[in-house]
């Protein structure tokens, strides 16, 4: 019975993920579409022409960002509810993320321990990697970004903390709320899709955040108690 409930909600969040994803992508694609035809006339100048060339490479980007925000770990086939290894899933993540903290400057430093629980794991290191991401991207000048996993009787928690620009009490509150960015080539849909993540799988989370000092993402999962 709890497996057909989990059934039953992951198949919305599903649709409802898949539903936006089509809606976010097709704005800057009508954008890209709307100035090639512009491209087309025969009396465009120069200037216009990379004028509007510019502006389709950004909004091409922007389609890029928001697929990164989605569906990095998305793979052609249906997706499983089925145990998942915490501490494997964040090593990949971490991984994948080297690069860009290099870029950064930042120092992931991983105290990573064996947890099981139960869900999805193409979304659990979306989840994770949109959450890490956040983080590298608030520290302009370098530091150190810590990954921690806890294991109690209940429930595995990852603790993600950096030490970057923190956010504002006002900024706090609108965390995870669609559009809400404060980058200037933001999507502001990373923490909505991770929340929207942490909820289908049942696990809890909390944030706190200080400016100018750093921000702490706490996320727990039910463990997956083998009999
Ligand atoms: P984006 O990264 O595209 O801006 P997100 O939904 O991932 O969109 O994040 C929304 C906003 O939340 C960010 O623009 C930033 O202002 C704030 N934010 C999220 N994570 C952090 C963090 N670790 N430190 C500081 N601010 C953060
Ligand atoms: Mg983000």
């Amino acid at each position: 019975i709890r497996s057909e409930a989990i059934k039953l909600e992951k198949m919305e969040v599903v649709s409802q993920l898949a539903a936006s994803i089509s809606h976010e992508i097709r704005n800057p694609l009508t954008v890209v579409k709307g100035f090639m035809q512009l491209m087309k006339a025969k009396d465009i100048s120069e200037e216009a022409k990379e004028q509007y060339m510019n502006i389709a490479l950004e909004e091409l980007n922007r389609a890029c960002a928001i697929i990164d925000d989605y569906l990095t770990f998305a793979k052609p086939f249906p997706e499983k509810i089925e145990p998942l290894h915490v501490q494997q899933e964040l090593e990949k993540v971490i991984h994948m993320l080297r690069p860009l903290a290099n870029m950064h400057g930042v120092q992931i430093v991983a105290t990573l321990t064996p947890a099981t629980v139960i869900g999805n794991a193409q979304y659990f290191r979306q989840c994770f990697l949109n959450i890490i991401k956040n983080g590298i991207e608030a520290m302009e000048n370098g530091g150190a970004l810590y990954v921690d996993v806890h294991v109690d009787e209940k429930a595995a928690t990852i603790v993600v903390r950096d030490e970057g620009e923190g956010m504002t009490k006002e900024q706090l509150a609108r965390f995870g709320e669609p559009y809400f960015s404060t980058k200037e080539k933001g999507t502001g849909l990373g923490a909505m899709v991770s929340i929207r993540i942490i909820e289908m799988m049942n696990g809890t989370w909390n944030i706190k955040s200080e400016k100018g000092r750093g921000t702490t993402i706490t996320v727990s999962f039910p463990l997956l108690l083998e009999k």
